[in-house]
Protein backbone atom coordinates (compact mmCIF):
# COMPACT_ATOMS: atom_id res chain seq x y z
CA UNK A 1 0.00 0.00 0.00
CA UNK A 2 1.04 3.65 -0.82
CA UNK A 3 1.28 6.21 2.08
CA UNK A 4 -1.83 7.95 1.07
CA UNK A 5 -2.13 11.18 -0.69
CA UNK A 6 -4.97 13.47 -0.16
CA UNK A 7 -6.91 10.78 0.97
CA UNK A 8 -6.32 8.28 -1.89
CA UNK A 9 -4.40 5.14 -2.01
CA UNK A 10 -3.80 2.05 -4.40
CA UNK A 11 -5.32 -1.40 -2.14
CA UNK A 12 -3.89 -4.69 -2.71
CA UNK A 13 -6.28 -5.16 -4.88
CA UNK A 14 -4.67 -3.00 -7.66
CA UNK A 15 -7.37 -0.43 -7.82
CA UNK A 16 -7.53 3.05 -6.65
CA UNK A 17 -9.59 3.14 -2.75
CA UNK A 18 -9.74 6.65 -0.38
CA UNK A 19 -8.31 6.88 3.25
CA UNK A 20 -10.45 8.80 5.19
CA UNK A 21 -9.04 10.63 8.00
CA UNK A 22 -10.79 7.77 10.15
CA UNK A 23 -13.25 5.94 7.60
CA UNK A 24 -11.62 4.00 5.11
CA UNK A 25 -13.90 4.93 2.16
CA UNK A 26 -14.40 1.67 -0.37
CA UNK A 27 -15.20 4.04 -3.83
CA UNK A 28 -12.04 5.56 -5.68
CA UNK A 29 -12.66 9.66 -6.11
CA UNK A 30 -14.35 10.07 -9.23
CA UNK A 31 -12.39 12.61 -11.07
CA UNK A 32 -14.99 15.17 -13.47
CA UNK A 33 -12.86 16.11 -16.31
CA UNK A 34 -12.60 20.22 -17.37
CA UNK A 35 -14.34 19.78 -20.51
CA UNK A 36 -17.18 17.90 -18.55
CA UNK A 37 -19.85 20.54 -17.28
CA UNK A 38 -20.43 19.04 -13.75
CA UNK A 39 -24.52 19.87 -12.49
CA UNK A 40 -23.04 21.74 -8.83
CA UNK A 41 -19.75 23.07 -8.16
CA UNK A 42 -19.79 24.32 -4.53
CA UNK A 43 -16.83 27.12 -3.26
CA UNK A 44 -15.90 25.84 -0.03
CA UNK A 45 -16.20 22.46 1.87
CA UNK A 46 -17.01 23.54 5.70
CA UNK A 47 -19.73 23.50 7.91
CA UNK A 48 -22.64 24.20 4.85
CA UNK A 49 -20.76 23.07 1.87
CA UNK A 50 -19.93 19.84 3.46
CA UNK A 51 -23.42 19.20 4.40
CA UNK A 52 -24.50 20.55 0.98
CA UNK A 53 -22.08 18.78 -0.99
CA UNK A 54 -23.05 15.20 0.62
CA UNK A 55 -26.18 15.41 -0.15
CA UNK A 56 -26.35 16.71 -3.41
CA UNK A 57 -23.95 13.69 -4.05
CA UNK A 58 -25.91 10.96 -2.39
CA UNK A 59 -29.16 12.45 -4.78
CA UNK A 60 -26.94 11.50 -7.83
CA UNK A 61 -26.38 14.89 -8.77
CA UNK A 62 -22.39 15.35 -10.22
CA UNK A 63 -20.68 17.88 -8.08
CA UNK A 64 -17.22 19.08 -7.08
CA UNK A 65 -16.45 20.83 -3.92
CA UNK A 66 -13.55 23.35 -4.03
CA UNK A 67 -11.54 23.96 -1.37
CA UNK A 68 -8.16 26.43 -1.23
CA UNK A 69 -6.96 24.35 1.95
CA UNK A 70 -5.96 20.98 2.12
CA UNK A 71 -7.71 17.53 2.04
CA UNK A 72 -6.81 16.66 6.09
CA UNK A 73 -5.13 13.13 7.15
CA UNK A 74 -5.59 13.29 10.50
CA UNK A 75 -3.04 11.23 11.38
CA UNK A 76 0.13 12.81 8.75
CA UNK A 77 -0.99 16.60 9.14
CA UNK A 78 -2.13 16.68 13.02
CA UNK A 79 -0.80 17.20 16.36
CA UNK A 80 -1.85 17.32 19.39
CA UNK A 81 -0.31 20.41 20.07
CA UNK A 82 -1.71 23.86 20.08
CA UNK A 83 1.12 25.63 18.23
CA UNK A 84 1.32 22.80 15.56
CA UNK A 85 -2.29 23.78 14.84
CA UNK A 86 -1.88 26.59 13.59
CA UNK A 87 -2.25 25.62 9.74
CA UNK A 88 -6.08 24.78 10.17
CA UNK A 89 -6.91 28.70 10.18
CA UNK A 90 -7.63 30.81 6.99
CA UNK A 91 -3.99 32.83 7.77
CA UNK A 92 -3.97 34.92 4.99
CA UNK A 93 -4.09 39.07 5.02
CA UNK A 94 -6.99 40.36 5.83
CA UNK A 95 -7.38 44.07 6.59
CA UNK A 96 -9.09 44.84 9.85
CA UNK A 97 -10.64 48.01 10.56
CA UNK A 98 -13.67 50.55 11.92
CA UNK A 99 -14.03 51.33 15.95
CA UNK A 100 -13.81 47.85 17.19
CA UNK A 101 -11.76 46.21 14.76
CA UNK A 102 -11.83 42.23 14.67
CA UNK A 103 -9.05 40.07 15.10
CA UNK A 104 -8.60 37.54 12.28
CA UNK A 105 -6.02 34.74 12.25
CA UNK A 106 -5.83 32.08 14.48
CA UNK A 107 -9.75 31.86 15.88
CA UNK A 108 -11.41 32.66 13.00
CA UNK A 109 -12.54 31.02 9.82
CA UNK A 110 -10.76 27.61 9.01
CA UNK A 111 -8.94 26.34 5.49
CA UNK A 112 -9.32 23.23 4.50
CA UNK A 113 -11.69 19.84 3.75
CA UNK A 114 -14.51 20.52 6.70
CA UNK A 115 -13.92 24.84 7.12
CA UNK A 116 -14.40 25.54 10.33
CA UNK A 117 -16.09 22.54 11.69
CA UNK A 118 -12.08 21.01 12.22
CA UNK A 119 -11.32 23.42 14.83
CA UNK A 120 -14.49 24.12 16.20
CA UNK A 121 -15.06 23.26 19.68
CA UNK A 122 -18.36 21.62 18.92
CA UNK A 123 -20.83 23.41 21.10
CA UNK A 124 -24.00 23.07 19.14
CA UNK A 125 -27.04 24.63 20.43
CA UNK A 126 -30.07 25.52 18.41
CA UNK A 127 -31.27 29.07 18.07
CA UNK A 128 -34.67 30.02 19.98
CA UNK A 129 -37.62 30.54 18.29
CA UNK A 130 -37.67 34.43 18.99
CA UNK A 131 -34.33 34.44 17.00
CA UNK A 132 -36.42 34.40 13.64
CA UNK A 133 -38.59 37.09 14.89
CA UNK A 134 -36.45 39.71 16.43
CA UNK A 135 -37.35 42.66 14.57
CA UNK A 136 -40.98 41.58 15.02
CA UNK A 137 -40.80 41.09 18.94
CA UNK A 138 -37.82 43.25 20.30
CA UNK A 139 -37.88 45.97 17.52
CA UNK A 140 -34.13 45.50 16.97
CA UNK A 141 -32.28 43.53 13.75
CA UNK A 142 -34.21 41.93 11.09
CA UNK A 143 -36.80 39.22 11.11
CA UNK A 144 -36.14 35.92 9.10
CA UNK A 145 -37.87 34.99 6.14
CA UNK A 146 -38.35 31.40 7.90
CA UNK A 147 -39.16 30.15 11.16
CA UNK A 148 -38.13 28.47 13.86
CA UNK A 149 -40.19 25.73 12.80
CA UNK A 150 -39.08 25.22 9.43
CA UNK A 151 -35.95 24.73 11.06
CA UNK A 152 -36.58 22.65 13.29
CA UNK A 153 -36.85 19.12 11.89
CA UNK A 154 -33.42 19.80 10.11
CA UNK A 155 -32.33 20.65 14.14
CA UNK A 156 -32.55 17.29 15.24
CA UNK A 157 -31.78 15.31 11.87
CA UNK A 158 -28.21 16.93 12.11
CA UNK A 159 -27.78 16.32 15.95
CA UNK A 160 -28.47 12.87 14.86
CA UNK A 161 -25.96 12.74 12.24
CA UNK A 162 -23.28 14.63 14.24
CA UNK A 163 -23.99 13.41 16.57
CA UNK A 164 -25.09 15.78 19.50
CA UNK A 165 -24.21 14.39 22.94
CA UNK A 166 -26.67 15.89 25.83
CA UNK A 167 -29.12 16.83 28.56
CA UNK A 168 -32.44 14.28 27.89
CA UNK A 169 -34.12 17.88 29.15
CA UNK A 170 -32.43 20.87 27.86
CA UNK A 171 -34.68 23.81 28.94
CA UNK A 172 -34.16 26.92 27.23
CA UNK A 173 -36.00 28.44 23.84
CA UNK A 174 -37.73 25.38 22.42
CA UNK A 175 -36.99 22.68 25.52
CA UNK A 176 -36.27 19.58 23.86
CA UNK A 177 -33.49 16.55 24.46
CA UNK A 178 -30.52 14.90 23.27
CA UNK A 179 -30.31 11.85 21.21
CA UNK A 180 -26.91 11.57 23.04
CA UNK A 181 -26.35 11.11 26.94
CA UNK A 182 -24.17 14.10 28.27
CA UNK A 183 -20.63 13.69 28.83
CA UNK A 184 -18.72 13.83 32.13
CA UNK A 185 -18.16 17.35 33.86
CA UNK A 186 -14.29 18.41 33.64
CA UNK A 187 -13.03 21.05 36.31
CA UNK A 188 -14.43 24.11 34.46
CA UNK A 189 -17.83 22.35 33.94
CA UNK A 190 -17.65 21.75 37.85
CA UNK A 191 -17.27 25.14 38.50
CA UNK A 192 -19.79 26.75 35.96
CA UNK A 193 -21.99 24.43 38.21
CA UNK A 194 -21.02 25.50 41.52
CA UNK A 195 -21.28 29.47 40.37
CA UNK A 196 -24.64 28.85 38.83
CA UNK A 197 -25.93 27.13 41.35
CA UNK A 198 -25.18 29.59 43.80
CA UNK A 199 -26.88 32.06 42.25
CA UNK A 200 -30.02 30.38 41.29
CA UNK A 201 -29.27 30.04 37.43
CA UNK A 202 -30.14 26.99 35.57
CA UNK A 203 -27.04 25.28 34.16
CA UNK A 204 -26.56 22.48 30.94
CA UNK A 205 -24.09 19.94 32.01
CA UNK A 206 -22.88 17.84 29.47
CA UNK A 207 -23.16 19.56 26.18
CA UNK A 208 -25.16 20.12 23.95
CA UNK A 209 -21.87 18.92 21.84
CA UNK A 210 -21.39 17.28 18.56
CA UNK A 211 -18.80 14.66 20.43
CA UNK A 212 -19.59 11.12 20.54
CA UNK A 213 -20.21 9.81 24.06
CA UNK A 214 -19.53 6.15 23.63
CA UNK A 215 -18.17 4.88 19.88
CA UNK A 216 -20.42 5.02 16.56
CA UNK A 217 -19.82 3.14 13.65
CA UNK A 218 -15.90 3.50 12.61
CA UNK A 219 -15.74 6.54 15.23
CA UNK A 220 -14.61 5.94 18.91
CA UNK A 221 -15.63 8.11 21.47
CA UNK A 222 -14.28 11.13 23.36
CA UNK A 223 -10.81 10.51 25.77
CA UNK A 224 -11.26 14.06 27.25
CA UNK A 225 -8.07 15.11 26.73
CA UNK A 226 -9.28 18.61 25.06
CA UNK A 227 -7.56 19.10 22.11
CA UNK A 228 -11.26 19.37 20.25
CA UNK A 229 -9.52 22.98 18.74
CA UNK A 230 -6.65 21.22 17.38
CA UNK A 231 -9.18 18.95 15.48
CA UNK A 232 -9.47 15.87 17.28
CA UNK A 233 -6.76 13.56 16.05
CA UNK A 234 -9.30 11.01 17.89
CA UNK A 235 -12.05 10.98 15.54
CA UNK A 236 -14.88 11.13 18.70
CA UNK A 237 -15.60 15.30 17.44
CA UNK A 238 -17.92 15.65 14.36
CA UNK A 239 -16.85 17.98 11.66
CA UNK A 240 -17.93 17.52 7.96
CA UNK A 241 -14.97 16.14 7.30
CA UNK A 242 -15.56 12.71 9.11
CA UNK A 243 -19.11 12.95 9.36
CA UNK A 244 -20.32 14.28 5.79
CA UNK A 245 -17.47 14.63 3.23
CA UNK A 246 -16.41 10.53 3.31
CA UNK A 247 -20.11 9.69 2.07
CA UNK A 248 -20.02 12.65 -0.28
CA UNK A 249 -17.00 10.80 -1.79
CA UNK A 250 -18.43 7.20 -1.66
CA UNK A 251 -21.55 8.62 -4.21
CA UNK A 252 -19.43 9.93 -6.40
CA UNK A 253 -18.54 13.44 -5.19
CA UNK A 254 -15.41 14.89 -6.39
CA UNK A 255 -13.26 16.87 -4.40
CA UNK A 256 -10.28 19.41 -5.06
CA UNK A 257 -8.44 20.58 -2.27
CA UNK A 258 -5.89 23.14 -2.46
CA UNK A 259 -7.77 25.36 -5.21
CA UNK A 260 -9.05 28.78 -4.81
CA UNK A 261 -11.83 29.81 -6.60
CA UNK A 262 -10.79 33.25 -7.77
CA UNK A 263 -14.04 34.36 -9.86
CA UNK A 264 -17.72 33.27 -10.70
CA UNK A 265 -18.49 33.32 -14.62
CA UNK A 266 -22.12 34.99 -15.78
CA UNK A 267 -22.99 34.79 -19.35
CA UNK A 268 -25.08 37.09 -21.07
CA UNK A 269 -28.14 35.62 -19.97
CA UNK A 270 -27.33 36.17 -16.31
CA UNK A 271 -26.63 32.57 -15.50
CA UNK A 272 -23.47 31.42 -14.04
CA UNK A 273 -21.79 29.25 -16.03
CA UNK A 274 -18.79 28.02 -13.82
CA UNK A 275 -15.67 29.23 -11.77
CA UNK A 276 -12.18 30.28 -12.35
CA UNK A 277 -9.74 28.45 -9.73
CA UNK A 278 -5.96 28.68 -8.82
CA UNK A 279 -4.84 24.99 -8.28
CA UNK A 280 -1.66 23.74 -5.70
CA UNK A 281 0.78 24.50 -8.45
CA UNK A 282 -0.40 28.17 -8.65
CA UNK A 283 -2.00 27.48 -12.48
CA UNK A 284 -5.35 28.45 -13.79
CA UNK A 285 -8.36 26.47 -14.80
CA UNK A 286 -11.83 26.70 -15.91
CA UNK A 287 -15.02 24.42 -14.15
CA UNK A 288 -17.88 24.80 -16.33
CA UNK A 289 -21.40 23.76 -14.09
CA UNK A 290 -24.78 23.92 -14.17
CA UNK A 291 -25.04 26.21 -10.82
CA UNK A 292 -22.64 27.39 -8.67
CA UNK A 293 -23.22 27.51 -4.97
CA UNK A 294 -21.30 29.56 -2.72
CA UNK A 295 -19.92 28.49 0.70
CA UNK A 296 -16.43 29.98 1.68
CA UNK A 297 -17.72 31.46 4.92
CA UNK A 298 -18.77 35.04 5.78
CA UNK A 299 -15.61 36.45 5.09
CA UNK A 300 -14.67 34.78 1.46
CA UNK A 301 -18.11 35.07 0.33
CA UNK A 302 -18.43 38.07 -0.41
CA UNK A 303 -15.34 38.62 -1.20
CA UNK A 304 -15.56 36.00 -4.01
CA UNK A 305 -19.09 37.75 -4.94
CA UNK A 306 -17.53 41.27 -5.43
CA UNK A 307 -14.24 39.90 -7.08
CA UNK A 308 -16.34 38.47 -9.67
CA UNK A 309 -17.98 42.14 -10.54
CA UNK A 310 -18.18 41.90 -14.44
CA UNK A 311 -19.96 44.10 -16.97
CA UNK A 312 -23.70 43.86 -16.04
CA UNK A 313 -22.79 43.21 -12.40
CA UNK A 314 -20.54 46.18 -11.82
CA UNK A 315 -20.52 46.09 -7.67
CA UNK A 316 -20.25 42.16 -7.36
CA UNK A 317 -22.87 39.46 -8.42
CA UNK A 318 -25.57 38.98 -6.98
CA UNK A 319 -25.12 42.88 -5.09
CA UNK A 320 -27.67 44.75 -6.80
CA UNK A 321 -29.55 45.18 -3.08
CA UNK A 322 -25.74 46.25 -1.92
CA UNK A 323 -26.20 44.49 0.71
CA UNK A 324 -23.16 41.91 -0.53
CA UNK A 325 -20.79 42.02 1.96
CA UNK A 326 -23.22 43.90 4.50
CA UNK A 327 -24.79 43.47 7.86
CA UNK A 328 -21.75 41.42 8.68
CA UNK A 329 -22.18 40.09 12.71
CA UNK A 330 -19.92 38.59 15.35
CA UNK A 331 -21.04 37.55 18.79
CA UNK A 332 -19.03 39.27 22.11
CA UNK A 333 -17.04 36.68 23.19
CA UNK A 334 -15.15 37.87 25.93
CA UNK A 335 -12.92 34.96 28.21
CA UNK A 336 -13.58 35.22 32.09
CA UNK A 337 -10.82 34.30 33.62
CA UNK A 338 -11.21 32.73 37.21
CA UNK A 339 -8.33 31.29 39.84
CA UNK A 340 -9.22 28.64 41.95
CA UNK A 341 -7.37 27.59 45.33
CA UNK A 342 -7.88 24.19 44.16
CA UNK A 343 -6.29 22.63 40.80
CA UNK A 344 -8.84 22.68 38.11
CA UNK A 345 -6.98 21.52 35.06
CA UNK A 346 -8.73 23.17 32.31
CA UNK A 347 -6.81 21.20 29.48
CA UNK A 348 -8.38 18.01 30.92
CA UNK A 349 -12.30 17.90 29.02
CA UNK A 350 -13.88 18.58 25.53
CA UNK A 351 -13.68 22.91 26.26
CA UNK A 352 -17.16 22.67 25.32
CA UNK A 353 -19.24 21.21 27.94
CA UNK A 354 -21.34 23.10 30.14
CA UNK A 355 -23.56 26.32 29.76
CA UNK A 356 -26.75 28.19 30.94
CA UNK A 357 -28.76 30.00 28.27
CA UNK A 358 -30.49 31.57 30.97
CA UNK A 359 -29.73 35.36 29.67
CA UNK A 360 -30.28 34.63 26.52
CA UNK A 361 -33.92 36.64 25.71
CA UNK A 362 -34.53 39.74 26.06
CA UNK A 363 -35.24 41.18 29.49
CA UNK A 364 -36.42 45.05 29.61
CA UNK A 365 -35.09 45.31 33.11
CA UNK A 366 -32.01 44.75 32.06
CA UNK A 367 -32.33 48.10 29.52
CA UNK A 368 -31.48 46.61 26.02
CA UNK A 369 -32.36 44.28 23.25
CA UNK A 370 -31.53 40.28 23.47
CA UNK A 371 -29.32 38.42 25.68
CA UNK A 372 -26.20 36.19 25.67
CA UNK A 373 -25.03 32.50 26.93
CA UNK A 374 -22.67 31.49 29.37
CA UNK A 375 -20.32 28.27 28.54
CA UNK A 376 -17.23 26.87 29.26
CA UNK A 377 -13.73 27.32 27.62
CA UNK A 378 -10.50 25.65 28.17
CA UNK A 379 -7.51 27.47 26.58
CA UNK A 380 -4.83 25.70 26.57
CA UNK A 381 -1.31 26.98 27.58
CA UNK A 382 -0.61 29.79 24.41
CA UNK A 383 -4.03 31.07 24.39
CA UNK A 384 -4.09 31.51 28.35
CA UNK A 385 -0.48 33.39 28.29
CA UNK A 386 -2.00 35.65 25.96
CA UNK A 387 -5.31 35.75 27.57
CA UNK A 388 -3.29 37.02 30.72
CA UNK A 389 -1.26 39.47 28.84
CA UNK A 390 -4.93 41.44 27.62
CA UNK A 391 -6.36 40.70 30.81
CA UNK A 392 -3.63 41.39 33.46
CA UNK A 393 -1.25 43.23 31.86
CA UNK A 394 1.29 40.25 32.29
CA UNK A 395 4.63 39.75 31.15
CA UNK A 396 8.14 38.78 31.82
CA UNK A 397 8.53 37.10 35.01
CA UNK A 398 4.60 38.22 35.74
CA UNK A 399 3.48 35.99 32.92
CA UNK A 400 5.92 33.26 33.87
CA UNK A 401 5.09 32.70 37.10
CA UNK A 402 0.60 33.24 36.23
CA UNK A 403 1.88 30.51 33.35
CA UNK A 404 3.09 28.21 36.56
CA UNK A 405 0.20 28.21 37.85
CA UNK A 406 -1.83 27.40 34.89
CA UNK A 407 -3.83 24.40 36.30
CA UNK A 408 -5.63 26.58 39.17
CA UNK A 409 -7.61 28.76 36.93
CA UNK A 410 -11.00 28.09 34.71
CA UNK A 411 -12.35 29.79 32.23
CA UNK A 412 -15.80 30.79 30.78
CA UNK A 413 -16.59 32.06 27.26
CA UNK A 414 -19.75 34.82 27.35
CA UNK A 415 -21.33 34.57 24.39
CA UNK A 416 -23.19 37.64 23.45
CA UNK A 417 -25.57 38.84 20.51
CA UNK A 418 -24.62 41.63 18.13
CA UNK A 419 -26.95 43.34 16.12
CA UNK A 420 -26.90 42.97 12.67
CA UNK A 421 -25.72 46.61 11.06
CA UNK A 422 -25.32 47.74 7.57
CA UNK A 423 -22.24 49.62 8.49
CA UNK A 424 -20.28 46.17 9.57
CA UNK A 425 -19.11 44.93 6.60
CA UNK A 426 -16.66 43.63 3.97
CA UNK A 427 -14.95 45.55 1.26
CA UNK A 428 -12.24 44.68 -1.45
CA UNK A 429 -9.18 46.20 -0.13
CA UNK A 430 -6.28 47.73 -1.98
CA UNK A 431 -4.11 45.28 -1.42
CA UNK A 432 -4.02 41.40 -3.28
CA UNK A 433 -3.19 38.08 -2.63
CA UNK A 434 -0.72 35.59 -4.08
CA UNK A 435 -3.27 35.11 -7.27
CA UNK A 436 -3.34 38.73 -7.68
CA UNK A 437 -7.01 39.19 -6.20
CA UNK A 438 -7.96 41.55 -3.74
CA UNK A 439 -7.95 40.66 0.02
CA UNK A 440 -11.06 41.49 2.38
CA UNK A 441 -11.22 44.71 4.42
CA UNK A 442 -13.41 44.18 7.25
CA UNK A 443 -15.05 46.78 8.93
CA UNK A 444 -16.01 46.80 12.56
CA UNK A 445 -17.99 48.83 15.36
CA UNK A 446 -20.57 48.23 17.76
CA UNK A 447 -23.46 50.33 18.38
CA UNK A 448 -25.40 51.28 21.89
CA UNK A 449 -27.41 48.31 22.49
CA UNK A 450 -23.93 46.19 21.57
CA UNK A 451 -21.97 47.95 24.33
CA UNK A 452 -24.55 47.73 26.99
CA UNK A 453 -24.96 43.94 26.08
CA UNK A 454 -21.04 43.04 26.77
CA UNK A 455 -21.17 45.27 29.71
CA UNK A 456 -24.06 43.87 31.39
CA UNK A 457 -23.24 39.86 30.06
CA UNK A 458 -19.44 40.61 30.81
CA UNK A 459 -20.13 41.42 34.37
CA UNK A 460 -22.64 38.51 35.16
CA UNK A 461 -19.96 35.84 33.76
CA UNK A 462 -17.48 37.77 36.21
CA UNK A 463 -20.18 37.04 39.15
CA UNK A 464 -20.91 33.89 38.22
CA UNK A 465 -16.49 32.74 38.89
CA UNK A 466 -16.36 34.81 41.81
CA UNK A 467 -19.61 33.20 42.96
CA UNK A 468 -17.82 29.67 42.18
CA UNK A 469 -15.42 30.40 45.20
CA UNK A 470 -12.93 32.28 42.41
CA UNK A 471 -9.73 34.30 44.43
CA UNK A 472 -9.01 36.44 41.26
CA UNK A 473 -11.38 37.20 38.29
CA UNK A 474 -10.22 38.93 35.17
CA UNK A 475 -11.59 39.01 31.52
CA UNK A 476 -10.16 39.35 28.01
CA UNK A 477 -12.41 41.30 25.74
CA UNK A 478 -12.85 39.41 22.17
CA UNK A 479 -14.88 38.48 18.98
CA UNK A 480 -16.32 34.92 18.50
CA UNK A 481 -17.83 33.54 15.43
CA UNK A 482 -18.92 35.53 12.03
CA UNK A 483 -21.91 35.78 10.01
CA UNK A 484 -23.73 36.84 7.93
CA UNK A 485 -22.83 39.21 5.00
CA UNK A 486 -25.37 38.06 2.14
CA UNK A 487 -28.32 37.65 4.31
CA UNK A 488 -31.72 35.76 3.12
CA UNK A 489 -34.75 37.61 3.09
CA UNK A 490 -37.71 37.99 0.94
CA UNK A 491 -37.07 41.44 0.04
CA UNK A 492 -34.48 41.59 -2.92
CA UNK A 493 -34.07 44.91 -2.07
CA UNK A 494 -32.95 44.46 1.37
CA UNK A 495 -31.21 40.76 1.29
CA UNK A 496 -29.10 38.85 -1.06
CA UNK A 497 -30.72 35.56 -1.05
CA UNK A 498 -33.98 33.88 -0.59
CA UNK A 499 -35.26 31.77 1.82
CA UNK A 500 -33.52 28.61 0.14
CA UNK A 501 -30.15 30.34 -0.84
CA UNK A 502 -31.22 31.35 -4.06
CA UNK A 503 -29.77 34.73 -4.86
CA UNK A 504 -32.41 37.59 -5.92
CA UNK A 505 -30.02 38.35 -9.17
CA UNK A 506 -29.13 35.11 -10.69
CA UNK A 507 -31.03 32.26 -10.76
CA UNK A 508 -28.62 29.31 -10.44
CA UNK A 509 -26.34 30.88 -7.94
CA UNK A 510 -26.58 30.22 -4.73
CA UNK A 511 -25.12 30.84 -0.98
CA UNK A 512 -25.21 28.01 1.55
CA UNK A 513 -22.90 28.68 4.85
CA UNK A 514 -22.99 31.02 8.19
CA UNK A 515 -23.07 34.35 5.36
CA UNK A 516 -27.15 33.46 4.90
CA UNK A 517 -28.25 34.82 8.47
CA UNK A 518 -30.25 37.75 9.46
CA UNK A 519 -29.28 37.60 12.63
CA UNK A 520 -27.15 35.53 15.05
CA UNK A 521 -28.85 34.94 18.80
CA UNK A 522 -26.57 34.24 21.35
CA UNK A 523 -25.91 30.10 20.52
CA UNK A 524 -23.16 29.14 18.56
CA UNK A 525 -23.86 29.42 14.56
CA UNK A 526 -22.46 25.67 13.24
CA UNK A 527 -25.70 23.13 13.78
CA UNK A 528 -28.14 25.86 12.05
CA UNK A 529 -25.38 26.73 9.50
CA UNK A 530 -25.58 22.58 8.74
CA UNK A 531 -29.36 22.69 9.23
CA UNK A 532 -29.90 25.71 6.93
CA UNK A 533 -27.59 23.87 4.37
CA UNK A 534 -29.31 20.17 4.52
CA UNK A 535 -32.72 22.25 3.92
CA UNK A 536 -31.32 24.11 0.62
CA UNK A 537 -29.90 20.86 -0.40
CA UNK A 538 -33.85 19.26 -0.38
CA UNK A 539 -34.86 22.42 -2.16
CA UNK A 540 -32.42 21.97 -4.69
CA UNK A 541 -33.10 18.14 -4.75
CA UNK A 542 -36.24 18.51 -5.57
CA UNK A 543 -36.36 21.12 -8.21
CA UNK A 544 -33.84 18.93 -9.85
CA UNK A 545 -33.37 20.45 -13.71
CA UNK A 546 -35.31 23.33 -13.20
CA UNK A 547 -32.61 25.29 -11.32
CA UNK A 548 -30.47 24.61 -14.72
CA UNK A 549 -33.15 25.51 -16.97
CA UNK A 550 -35.46 27.71 -15.81
CA UNK A 551 -35.72 31.78 -14.42
CA UNK A 552 -38.70 30.48 -12.34
CA UNK A 553 -38.90 30.45 -8.44
CA UNK A 554 -41.19 27.89 -7.02
CA UNK A 555 -40.87 28.90 -3.13
CA UNK A 556 -42.51 25.98 -1.73
CA UNK A 557 -41.13 24.06 1.03
CA UNK A 558 -39.43 20.64 0.09
CA UNK A 559 -40.72 17.58 1.89
CA UNK A 560 -37.52 16.41 4.36
CA UNK A 561 -35.47 13.92 2.89
CA UNK A 562 -34.38 11.79 5.52
CA UNK A 563 -32.85 9.09 3.75
CA UNK A 564 -30.34 11.69 2.20
CA UNK A 565 -28.85 11.22 5.95
CA UNK A 566 -25.02 9.48 5.90
CA UNK A 567 -25.29 5.82 6.49
CA UNK A 568 -24.48 5.73 9.96
CA UNK A 569 -26.89 8.30 11.16
CA UNK A 570 -29.43 5.70 12.06
CA UNK A 571 -28.90 2.81 14.52
CA UNK A 572 -25.50 3.02 15.71
CA UNK A 573 -24.19 4.00 19.07
CA UNK A 574 -26.23 5.17 22.22
CA UNK A 575 -29.01 6.44 20.69
CA UNK A 576 -32.01 7.62 23.58
CA UNK A 577 -35.10 8.88 22.21
C1 LIG B 1 -11.83 28.46 17.61
C2 LIG B 1 -13.23 28.34 17.10
C3 LIG B 1 -14.16 27.60 17.82
C4 LIG B 1 -15.46 27.49 17.35
N1 LIG B 1 -16.34 26.75 18.08
C5 LIG B 1 -17.61 26.63 17.66
C6 LIG B 1 -18.53 25.87 18.41
O1 LIG B 1 -18.21 25.34 19.49
N2 LIG B 1 -19.78 25.74 17.93
C7 LIG B 1 -20.17 26.34 16.76
O2 LIG B 1 -21.33 26.19 16.37
N3 LIG B 1 -19.32 27.07 16.03
C8 LIG B 1 -18.04 27.23 16.44
N4 LIG B 1 -17.17 27.96 15.70
C9 LIG B 1 -17.66 28.59 14.46
C10 LIG B 1 -17.82 27.61 13.30
O3 LIG B 1 -16.61 26.93 13.10
C11 LIG B 1 -18.21 28.38 12.04
O4 LIG B 1 -19.34 29.17 12.34
C12 LIG B 1 -18.56 27.50 10.86
O5 LIG B 1 -17.56 26.57 10.56
C13 LIG B 1 -18.80 28.39 9.63
O6 LIG B 1 -19.29 27.59 8.59
P1 LIG B 1 -19.25 28.09 7.09
O7 LIG B 1 -19.86 27.02 6.28
O8 LIG B 1 -19.83 29.45 7.04
O9 LIG B 1 -17.70 28.26 6.72
P2 LIG B 1 -16.44 27.32 7.01
O10 LIG B 1 -16.81 26.16 7.83
O11 LIG B 1 -15.35 28.21 7.51
O12 LIG B 1 -16.05 26.79 5.57
C14 LIG B 1 -15.60 27.63 4.54
C15 LIG B 1 -14.62 26.86 3.65
O13 LIG B 1 -14.53 27.57 2.41
C16 LIG B 1 -13.20 27.52 1.95
N5 LIG B 1 -13.05 28.65 1.03
C17 LIG B 1 -13.26 29.96 1.29
N6 LIG B 1 -13.06 30.70 0.18
C18 LIG B 1 -12.72 29.84 -0.79
C19 LIG B 1 -12.38 30.02 -2.18
N7 LIG B 1 -12.38 31.22 -2.76
N8 LIG B 1 -12.06 28.91 -2.90
C20 LIG B 1 -12.06 27.68 -2.32
N9 LIG B 1 -12.37 27.47 -1.02
C21 LIG B 1 -12.70 28.54 -0.27
C22 LIG B 1 -12.38 27.61 3.22
O14 LIG B 1 -11.08 27.09 3.01
C23 LIG B 1 -13.21 26.80 4.21
O15 LIG B 1 -12.78 25.46 4.26
C24 LIG B 1 -15.85 28.10 16.14
C25 LIG B 1 -14.92 28.86 15.42
C26 LIG B 1 -13.62 28.97 15.90
C27 LIG B 1 -12.66 29.78 15.13
S1 LIG C 1 -11.47 15.93 24.21
FE1 LIG C 1 -12.57 14.37 23.01
S2 LIG C 1 -13.41 15.50 21.26
FE2 LIG C 1 -11.82 16.80 22.18
S3 LIG C 1 -9.94 16.31 21.07
FE3 LIG C 1 -9.99 14.95 22.83
S4 LIG C 1 -11.01 13.08 22.07
FE4 LIG C 1 -11.44 14.72 20.61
Amino acid sequence: MKSPLLGEFQAPDGKPHMLGPIQRIETPMHRFSEAEEVDYVIVGVGAGGGVLLQRLARAGFRVIGFDAGPFWDTERDWVSDEKGAHNLYWNDLRITAGRHPLAFGANNSGKGVGGGTVHWASFAPRLHPSDFRIHSIDGVGVDWPISYADLKPYYELLELELPVSGPSYYPWGDPHGYPYGPHPMGGVGDILIRGCTKLGIPVSAGGPVAILNGSRADRPHCIYRGFCIQGCKVGAKASTLITHVPDAIANRAEIRPNCMVSRIHVNQQRRATGVTYFDSQGREHFQKAKAVVVAGYSIETPRLLLNSACPGFENGLANSSDCVGRYLMAQAGNVVLGRFEELVRMYKAPPAHALTEEFYETDPKRGFARGFAIQTVGPLPISFAKQMMTAKGAWGWGLRSIMMDYNHWAAFGFLGEILPHPENRVQLAQEKDRFGLPIAKVTFNLGDNDKKLIEYGKNKTMEVMSAAGAQEVVQEARYAHLVGAARMGNNPETSVVDRFGRTHDIANLFICDGSLMPTQGSANPGLTIMALAARIADYLIQQGGLIFESEKRTMETPPMRRDLSPPDTWGHGMPRL
